[in-house]
């Protein structure tokens, strides 16, 4: 079995300078899709699902389907991760399912929506992170509030008022401190969804300085980006060419997630890009073959699409080639590290 703790990996990941992509999954051409791009460029990989996934896929079909990938890609280390886990039931959820990493996003309310104060964000992180570590299971938490609005999870902040909700580097510290969370997701302007900004961003925008400033307080802090799907042009161009209208957008420019990767950042989530991949694949073909009609007609452009995309991150987050270092941690190996860690 190859589906071992998060935290083993960003522990690799740190040691060795690289950053990991989490991607998102709701179905199996998605799974199909980065275990084809982790076999491609030998790389340990992140697979999370959010409260949205879990609920129209089921978690029993997605348990199963990420046991097939551990059984067929024995050689790949595979981290499962709740994404944006809105209270410690759905954590605990997803523990008892198999996931080897929650997120308890205490930066919301349990709606989701509303900004959480200091003291709740802190009470149930700690929450989780108990339950979790008992468990051998990573717990990553957000401090600050990022954009939009993603699977029903988000403040539905603008652009313009993200700015406001950023991650304050002093108080990082005590949070990680209080918490002993294992990652800290960081607001540094990013946003949730495939409409980040609306003009490319610039250093004014994306706060990559925030990062820079907690990995300076904080250097063995393992940082997350949320919201860092590149949207990439020719992508946002197919989609428009087959009759898409997905109006002028810009996503994080490769360039600046690599320079987080510099100043501790270890795990980037990425889900735009490859929704639209797949979209576009899919328009593509039901525009070019109108007479077709077998799913697996536009589901196989789909899924290649997507692990191209896949693929294109591991290499620029550097995390290719690190498959066969990262070491095959069980949860209970990793429960004793915690115990003998307190
Ligand atoms: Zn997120």
């Amino acid at each position: 079995m190859a589906i071992i703790p998060m935290r083993v990996m960003l522990d690799h990941a740190a040691e060795h300078g690289y950053g990991v992509g989490a991607f998102n999954v709701n179905n199996m051409e998605q799974i199909q899709a980065i275990m084809m791009a982790a076999q491609e460029t030998d790389s340990p990989v992140i697979v999370q699902a959010s409260r949205g996934a879990r609920s129209y896929s089921n978690d029993n079909y997605l348990r199963h389907l990420m046991i097939a990938a551990s059984e067929l890609n024995p050689n790949i280390p595979i981290a499962m991760h709740q994404d944006h886990g809105n209270s410690p039931a759905t954590c605990i959820s997803a523990i008892e399912m198999g996931f080897s990493s929650v997120m308890m996003d205490g930066s919301l309310e349990e709606d989701g929506k509303t900004p959480a104060s200091w003291d709740y964000n802190v009470r149930v992180t700690k929450e989780v992170v108990d339950y979790a570590h008992a468990r051998g299971v990573t717990v990553e938490a957000e401090l600050g509030c990022l954009g939009g609005i993603e699977d029903g999870q988000g403040a539905g902040l603008s652009e313009e008022e993200a700015q406001d909700h950023l991650t304050d580097p002093t108080e990082a510290g005590d949070f990680v401190e209080q918490t002993n969370c294992d990652a800290l997701a960081v607001a540094i302007g990013t946003s949730h969804g495939a409409y980040k900004f609306k003009k490319k961003p610039t250093g004014k925008v994306l706060r990559m300085d925030v990062i820079a400033e907690i990995h300076r307080r904080m250097p063995n802090c393992h940082m997350v980006m949320h919201g860092s799907s590149s949207v990439p042009q020719e992508l946002l161009a197919i989609i428009n060419e087959y009759g898409g209208e997905m109006p002028e957008t810009y996503g994080v420019p490769v360039e600046d997630i690599q320079e987080g990767i510099k100043h501790g950042v270890r795990k980037i989530n990425v889900d735009t890009d490859n929704r639209l991949a797949m979209t576009g694949a899919i328009r593509k073909v039901l525009t070019l073959e109108p007479g077709a009609f077998d799913p697996r007609d536009y589901l196989k452009p789909a899924r290649q699409a997507m692990s191209e995309v896949v693929a294109a991150r591991m290499v620029q987050f550097g995390q290719a080639g690190h498959a066969g270092g990262v070491e095959m941690k069980t949860l209970d190996e990793m429960k004793s590290y915690y115990l003998a860690s307190v």
